[in-house]
């Protein structure tokens, strides 16, 4: 079996100060290939030990992948540890050095001598060029077993590895994921569901994942049997799929709109302009999303164009409320729909509705509607994220139904 072990290094990884990111996601990228990862570890900025963790991981595996500690400051050692781990000396390239120095020299200054080491390598090591930093990589190919060495920061290392990783000929296995995005329904809920075809066998395997957009149903393994797999699992979803693998519901709320020539506007009380932010966040955005307002306490709602009795006979926290604020923001801003949100973050209650209760509101050309949540959510973050999302899935549900 081809063996492969993965490292983040530095203190920082250790004491949660960055999360490690970095091993998860060259394992991932690792999934298409017959090669299983055996172990992914964080090791501290400390010479024997990250050295001692080497020299085990270059005995045990095929291949070892670093990321971390390739900066030039001197807590950084990982170029020390690979040295010491393979037993090579490390040498000064003038190529790399004089790179450097021009690198510098460009943003007119003077490279300091602590940069010096970034130009040091063992022989059996090749550079992998950083497009994006002053910390190159290595590749060591030696026994037939390949080292890659790559910097800490995600924006440096994803190009130097996806210029590396076919370059090391991994073994290949036929390899597909589906990924199915639902909302509305709980992991256990969907495990339900899904009954035997929830399986997990050499040649498939199917998983949850929870997101703030709702659980994702991975379908993964050979591709003959996952599309047909999916295609078995996708019916017994329902109605709770919202889409597929790189969709998201911005993205696909706004194309939604697109299709239809229609604009949206958003008037949020619980979400506190998430809402806005997620839409905003698709570039375009502004050819079909009008705008919005954050309407929080009672006063501002005061000055809504609504019957103001709404709210002492229903309460804020309502689904008349929330097709009020909906027909409200549509009049205003004189959009095709309008979305509104109001609910509880927490963490105190609210006219006597839990924390996680949400009312998203929709109005349009065939008037209001309205959907109420109760969300799963820890913190108050959380329970926003989860909300704005529910709001955009109900709208791309609504407009799929729509004539
Ligand atoms: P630099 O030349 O930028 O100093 P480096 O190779 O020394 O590169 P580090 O100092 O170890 O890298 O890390 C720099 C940054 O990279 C960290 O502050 C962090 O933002 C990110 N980073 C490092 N390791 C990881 C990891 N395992 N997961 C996610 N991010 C990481
Ligand atoms: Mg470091």
């Amino acid at each position: 079996m081809f063996i492969a072990e993965i490292m983040g290094v530095g203190d920082e990884l250790l004491y949660g100060e960055t999360v490690d990111t970095n091993t998860a996601e060259i394992a991932v990228s690792l999934r298409p290939y017959a090669v299983e990862v055996r172990r992914t570890i964080r090791v501290a900025d400390h010479l024997q030990t990250l050295a001692g963790e080497i020299r085990q991981a270059w005995r045990q595996a095929r291949l070892v992948v670093l990321s971390g500690g390739l900066g030039p400051t001197p807590d950084d050692i990982t170029r020390e540890a690979i040295a010491a781990a393979l037993d090579e000396a490390l040498e000064p390239d003038p190529a790399v050095l004089e790179w450097l120095e021009r690198l510098f020299a460009d943003r007119g200054w003077k490279m300091p001598e602590a940069n010096r080491k970034q130009a040091l390598k063992i022989p059996s090591a090749r550079w992998i060029a950083n497009p994006r930093g002053t910390a190159p990589g290595w590749w060591v190919h030696r026994e037939g077993k390949d080292l890659v060495c790559l910097p800490g920061p995600p924006a440096e290392w994803r190009p130097m590895w996806a210029e590396t990783l076919p370059q090391l000929h991994l073994p290949q296995k036929p390899y597909k994921q589906v990924s199915l995005k639902t909302f509305g329904l709980g992991e256990s809920r969907i495990v339900e569901l899904l009954g035997g075809l929830f399986q997990r066998n050499g040649q498939v395997e199917v998983g949850t994942y929870a997101k703030v957009d709702g659980v994702a149903v991975v379908i993964r393994g050979q591709p003959n049997l996952v599309d047909p797999l999916a295609e078995r699992i996708r019916p017994l979803l329902g109605e709770a799929v919202w889409g597929q693998d790189d969709d998201t519901l911005p993205l696909l709320a706004l194309r939604t709109l697109e299709a239809r020539q229609a604009t949206l506007a958003t008037l949020e009380s619980v979400t506190g302009g998430v809402l806005g932010a997620l839409l905003t966040g698709v570039a375009g955005a502004s050819r079909r999303y009008l705008g919005g307002l954050v309407s929080y306490s009672q006063a501002a709602k005061a000055q809504l164009p609504m019957d103001p009795g709404i709210a002492t006979r229903h309460g804020v926290v309502s689904a008349a409320f929330a097709e009020a604020l909906a027909s409200a923001a549509r009049e205003m801003l004189q959009a095709t729909y309008a979305l509104s949100t109001t609910g509880v973050a927490g963490p105190e209650t609210l006219e006597g509705q839990p924390v996680g209760t949400l009312y998203v509101g929709l109005a349009g050309p065939d008037g209001t509607k309205s959907r109420h949540y109760r969300l799963p959510g820890a913190s108050r973050e959380m329970l926003r994220q989860r909300a704005a999302h529910a709001a955009l899935a109900f709208l791309v549900s609504e407009l799929r139904g729509a004539r």
